[in-house]
């Protein structure tokens, strides 16, 4: 399985920064987890292969490259793009995104092929398959309906917890899970801004910890990704000053085999 978090934010010289504002993970170059970045970031390769969109919740980091990247392939997709969605995220993009006033209603609109989009929704705690992958979507503790995502294909097998704060149920449910290849969880905030984490449903190094504990020694690789890019230097040091898992920074744009 390759994995690449897609790049979203500039350096001064106007290449890719490591910074991370936008979420969106591309697998084996055909499947998107989020789409934050996924409009801007793509290559030709993903734009012509990329037609199963996998969310775990509506934030705008997660989603804002979404209406890009059907504005982009409209004229010439010759299949729907399938978004996967939670039903209560489904309503939240109707509603709120695709509504004629911040972006057109794509599901109402046909090319010469056909439909544009297609929602493929799943209830929170099932299994369902996207492309060649099968996805177990486990819901997590965040701030909005939020799940993460156990997936595999067919021979390795990743869990992603998505944005969340302290959370049981994944990690029980995880548990379950031999021979997991990777684990990504999130770190947005540094330890000193515990309130704003607790308050948005994020965790710091310090509550990561915590949870990792829960995760156990799974001989399993573990790497953060979703630091928030103006506290990223902060974390990564409160990170790698704890004493139990130390988990590995997810580095933007690299493709990692599991
Ligand atoms: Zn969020």
């Amino acid at each position: 399985m390759r994995l690449q978090l897609l790049p979203s934010t500039f350096g001064q010289d106007g290449s890719a920064s490591p910074g991370q504002h936008l979420t969106c993970f591309v697998i084996d170059g055909r499947v998107a987890i989020d789409a934050g970045s996924l409009g801007m970031a793509a290559t030709p390769e993903h734009r012509e292969n990329i037609r199963d969109v996998v969310l775990t919740h509506a934030h705008l980091d997660h989603i804002a490259g979404l209406p890009l990247f059907i504005d982009d392939l409209f004229s010439f997709l010759e299949e729907p793009i399938r978004i996967h969605a939670a039903p209560s995220v489904i309503e939240v993009l109707e509603r709120d995104v695709f509504n004629w006033d911040v972006y057109p209603r794509f599901s109402e609109l046909t090319n010469d092929n056909g439909p544009v989009i297609e929602y493929v929704p799943f209830p929170a705690s099932s299994e369902f398959s996207a492309a060649h992958l099968s996805i177990r979507a486990i819901g997590v503790n965040h701030k909005v309906p939020s799940v993460g995502f156990v997936i595999s294909d067919g021979n390795a097998k990743i869990a992603i917890t998505g944005d969340t704060a302290e959370m049981d149920i994944f990690w029980n449910e995880t548990a379950q899970e031999e021979n997991l290849s990777a684990l990504l969880v999130e770190c947005a905030f540094p330890n000193e801004m515990a309130e704003l984490a607790q308050v948005s449903h994020h965790l710091t190094p310090e509550r990561l910890a915590v949870e990792l504990e829960k995760f156990g020694d799974r001989n399993c690789p573990v790497y953060c990704a979703n630091i928030k890019p103006m506290f990223r230097e902060t974390v990564i040091k409160q990170l790698a000053e704890l004493s139990g898992t130390r988990p590995d920074i997810l580095e933007v744009g690299r493709i990692y085999e599991f």
